[in-house]
């Protein structure tokens, strides 16, 4: 039975008085005896901040992203080993923002992966696809792609030290969140896509949902077979929401 995890995305969000705020209300709420995983993914200078307060307790934190590149002359890039130093649990790789604001393509956001995995951090491998591939039924092509990105350069195995999160790009920060079944089908297929390559890697491999979770249909979408927990976006920012969509993830 995989254990569930709940994965703040703060995005760009943030401030030292807020944030001391925030990560104090969730550790003074989080369950000691919680099932579920917990760790926020915050941007770069807050993450001294998050390991200060976070240390010790259930939840862990990361970034939101990295570079390619282990290290070099590569200005405002932020190195995998880096966020080690910060004792950084995860990083997200390949969010949807990151490929269509900042021009990541599918190679690219592989590359990241693999530096993700060099250094031991777990990368949450995003997916999804946007309205108008979904409504021209492209959502599987899609996914696989991405997916195939991967798996084509370093092997489904690679999977296995990682988390993916599918967000349906028409439904992060949208307040439309797929239903319940929709989403169930798309992990459905991805879980089955992975097992055609390698069925251990598969039926252990974390997949979030991420869009437009909120305490109100948390419990509903974490109910889903293939559904192992959420990647949150705005509810990561209140801490009642984040704290309840994490007790929904404890069932
Ligand atoms: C996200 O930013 O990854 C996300 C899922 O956002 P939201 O929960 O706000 O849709």
């Amino acid at each position: 039975m995989r254990a569930k995890l709940v994965a703040g995305n703060w995005t760009m969000h943030g401030g030292l008085p807020d944030n001391a705020k925030l990560l104090t209300e969730l550790v003074a709420g989080s369950k000691a005896r919680s099932r579920a995983q917990q760790a926020v993914c915050v941007p770069f200078p807050y993450l001294e901040q998050a390991r200060s307060v976070l240390r010790g307790t259930r939840i862990a934190w990361g970034a939101q992203n990295l570079s390619q590149y282990a290290k070099g002359a590569y200005t405002g890039e932020v190195a995998g080993a880096m966020l080690r130093d910060f004792d950084c649990a995860y990083v997200i790789v390949g969010h949807s923002e990151r490929r269509t604001l900042f021009g990541e393509d599918s190679s690219t956001v592989a590359l990241k992966f693999k530096a993700a995995v060099d250094v031991g951090l777990v990368p949450i491998l995003c997916v999804g696809e946007t309205l108008a591939q979904r409504e021209a039924g492209e959502t599987e092509l899609v996914v696989d792609d991405q997916l195939a990105a991967v798996t084509t350069r370093f092997g489904a195995q690679a999977l296995g030290s990682a988390v993916i999160a599918y967000e349906p790009v028409w439904a992060i920060g949208t307040g439309k969140t797929a239903t319940p079944e929709q989403a169930q089908a798309v992990h459905a297929h991805i879980r089955r896509r992975i097992a055609s390559d390698h069925e251990g890697v598969a039926a252990a491999v974390p997949i979030l949902y991420g869009g437009s979770v909120k305490a109100s249909n948390a419990a509903e979408l974490f109910a889903m077979p293939d559904i192992d927990g959420g990647l949150i976006g705005g509810a990561s920012l209140i801490a009642t929401e984040f704290l309840a969509i994490c007790r929904a993830a404890d069932g």
